[in-house]
């Protein structure tokens, strides 16, 4: 008896139907069983045709008495057919679905659910329009569809739903001893939960609506403890690890940078670099993610994390996922690095190829010390003379296969990962699960909340002739460069120019966008820097990274275009300096979902707080983005709603995985051999023991 069996060992299961179950991702009788109903209808309470209520939705058993093909003027088909109970007739109404009349012939009982409108005479008649049927066999059969609350599944064109609930039936009955219970007792003792074989028999054919809710529940942890397990035995072999090196402070860089650095860290900032370090010291491999909101400081955090490395003859490489923000990030590093006397190169795919070898070159030497760059330098034909650290800037734009194929350049490396969207708890816990997380939970000291208000064009121009006029700076952010002929949006070339000769004209207005090589963007951002610059008018390009004190304005055109994350963030470009900042919002909302990012916007400057509400007005998928963001996919469990039993899961699997990391007490053996059955392949998880 074994759940793995290939679905075609099942009676009616021939080559066809195999093929038609593979269409929609079963193979197994494990896959057959967890392929769950979409839906459920309630057959359990059939109604009789003389208590119908006129304009009822409810469902019927009668059997056909009779077709009226009627052809009407317009040439369209329609039949009607007449369906008896003995307790009155319901009349089907056919457009063109003539074909009904053969697969529907007289004598033939079936079901119907639809809405039943009350025809004026005789009495008992009804008639149905809008409806869905099944036809009953007459046989035993017809107790799995009918007469009980009826599992719907997501079918294909040829496999048809009877059938598939039938086969899902019988599944079940000759099954039954192989699924057993395998969550060890220590985890389901005095919880609520249905056991796993009741919770599978009734997610398809439950008693009632309340045992379903049961099943669903108990199914769902399961899906969250699962995963968990993965995290949490992949967290456990990564602290087993071994790196070759550990680090010592020799304070021979540190020291001096701090002495450089106008500021001093804040509590939040030493905890994190206190955390940082003490993994960094240890024999095990630092694997951390860094989280703080916009302008927290985790760059100059991370930048302590480089420094220990190469005091100690490592090198150091950060990645960032678009080349402008690398760039930043390397003119940041720079300005502390060339005083030092540390080596630091960028490295980019969209370099000149002789520099982009020379870099490449020295990077392999080791004479370049901190390499920053993008995905370039994931690249194969890159490689390092003695990679220490890996910093990831914005993981999330990355993916999980990335963070671990960066790793391999360095024989067990330590890892750190930022992330400058703050990513909501629950979403961490399941992404980054196997990572330890840092938190910097404060911003550095005299910034003021930024404040945040929604404008028409001509009061935000207003707004930022009375903010430039005291000197401070603005920038004007546009979703596009160019206009466009399918948009009807004011794009930031030509707005650039219309707002310096009609509107800014005593300012100077400069423009910012992707397109620009990166001499010049460097130009740009140096004369916006030295207030050569008045208004910066730009696209998303500024996102990330740019760190302008004196501007205090960002206006924001067609503000509904933008996600709230990216809204969030380009907020984030302001507020930098001691002085009040403003954030203005222009455009109009025609969907729920743009007016709920405003409304999230103007209620918060709470990274945190504005990540949940995207990840609400989202949902988990879109949030990330793409599909490649290593997201696991569940069927039941939802990991916004069901979240206080995602932390429970979490909980309970990293305490078990505490407990006996290889699985190896007799109590667990159910549930090794379930992970590695049902979740081996698919979810690689590492064979446990
Ligand atoms: P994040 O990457 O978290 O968005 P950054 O590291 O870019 O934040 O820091 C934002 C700005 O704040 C930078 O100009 C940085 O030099 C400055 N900064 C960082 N830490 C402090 C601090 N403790 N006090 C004052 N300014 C700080
Ligand atoms: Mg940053």
């Amino acid at each position: 008896m074994d759940l793995q069996k290939d679905v075609r060992y099942l009676k009616g299961v021939g080559p066809a139907r195999q093929r038609l179950l593979a269409d929609i991702g079963i193979r197994t009788v494990y896959e057959l069983l967890t392929y769950y109903p979409r839906d459920h209808v309630d057959r359990s309470h059939l109604k009789l045709i003389a208590q119908l209520q006129d304009q009822e939705t409810t469902t019927i058993q009668a059997t056909v008495v009779a077709h009226h093909p009627i052809y009407t003027r317009s040439r369209k088909k329609l039949l009607k057919i007449d369906l008896s109970d003995g307790t009155g007739t319901a009349t089907l109404v056919c457009f063109n679905q003539f074909y009904l009349k053969d697969t529907l012939p007289q004598g033939r009982t079936i079901i119907v659910n639809g809405k039943f409108e009350k025809k004026t005479s005789p009495a008992n008649a009804f008639e149905v329009t809008n409806f869905t049927y099944e036809v009953l066999s007459g046989d035993h059969e017809d107790l799995i569809h009918t007469g009980r609350i009826v599992p719907v599944y997501s079918v294909t064109q040829h496999l048809n739903l009877r059938f598939l609930r039938s086969l899902i039936r019988q599944a079940l009955d000759e099954y039954r001893p192989a699924l057993a219970e395998f969550l060890p007792p220590e985890i389901i003792s005095g919880q609520s939960w249905l056991d796993w074989p009741r919770a599978i028999e009734y997610i398809h054919f439950p008693p009632s609506f309340t045992e379903l809710e049961l099943a669903k529940r108990r199914l769902a942890f399961t899906e969250f403890f699962i995963l968990e397990m993965v995290l949490a035995v992949k967290h456990f072999k990564e602290q087993r690890l071994v790196k070759g090196n550990s680090y010592q402070l020799k304070k021979n860089l540190l020291t001096p940078f701090k002495q450089l650095l106008p500021f001093e860290f804040t509590a939040e900032q030493k905890k994190v670099i206190r955390e940082i370090f003490e993994d960094m010291q240890s024999v095990h491999p630092l694997n951390r993610l860094l989280q703080g909101d916009v302008g927290s400081g985790k760059t100059v955090v991370s930048l302590c994390a480089m420094l220990l490395a190469v005091e100690n003859g490592y090198q150091a490489a950060i990645m960032a996922p678009t080349e402008i923000l690398a760039e930043q990030h390397f003119l940041y590093l720079e300005r502390y690095l060339h005083d030092l006397g540390v080596k630091t190169a960028l490295l980019t795919s969209g370099m000149d190829k002789k520099e982009y070898r020379q870099v490449k070159t020295d990077i392999a030497s080791g004479q370049v010390q901190v390499a920053v760059g993008t995905q370039a330098l994931l690249e194969k034909d890159v490689s390092f003379k003695r990679l220490g650290l890996v910093v990831i800037d914005e993981q999330h734009k990355f993916g999980v296969r990335q963070r671990l194929s960066l790793r391999g350049k360095g024989s067990q490396a330590d890892v750190l990962v930022m992330t400058a969207t703050p990513i909501p708890r629950s979403l961490a816990l399941t992404l980054y699960g196997d990572l330890d997380v840092s938190t910097i939970g404060q911003l550095p000291p005299g910034r003021l909340p930024i404040k945040t208000y929604k404008l028409t064009e001509q009061e935000a121009y207003d707004f930022v002739k009375g903010q430039v006029s005291q000197g401070r700076q603005a920038f004007i952010v546009y979703p596009l460069i160019e206009e466009s002929p399918n948009f009807t949006l004011k794009a930031a070339r030509r707005m650039a120019t219309d707002l310096q000769e009609k509107v800014f004209p005593e300012y100077k207005v400069g423009l910012m966008h992707g397109r620009l090589k990166v001499e010049e963007k460097e130009r740009i951002m140096a004369d916006f820097k030295n207030k050569k610059i008045d208004i910066l008018v730009a696209t998303t390009v500024i996102e990330v990274g740019i760190d302008i004190a004196n501007a205090t304005v960002m206006l924001i055109e067609h503000a509904e275009r933008f996600g709230l994350a990216t809204l969030h963030q380009l907020r984030g470009r302001v507020g930098r300096g001691s002085d009040q900042s403003y954030c203005l919002l222009v455009g109009e909302a025609r969907t729920p979902e743009a007016r709920s990012r405003i409304a999230a916007m103007l209620a918060s400057t709470d990274g945190f707080k504005i990540a949940e509400q995207d990840l609400q007005i989202r949902g988990p998928g879109e949030f990330f983005g793409t599909r490649q963001s290593g997201l696991p996919e569940f069927k039941i469990a939802d990991v916004v709603n069901d979240f206080a039993l995602l932390s429970q899961a979490r909980e309970m699997a990293f305490a078990l995985v505490q407990a006996d990391p290889y699985l190896r007490q007799q109590q667990h053996a159910p549930l090794k051999k379930f992970m590695i059955e049902a979740y081996g392949n698919s979810l690689n998880l590492i064979q446990v023991g």
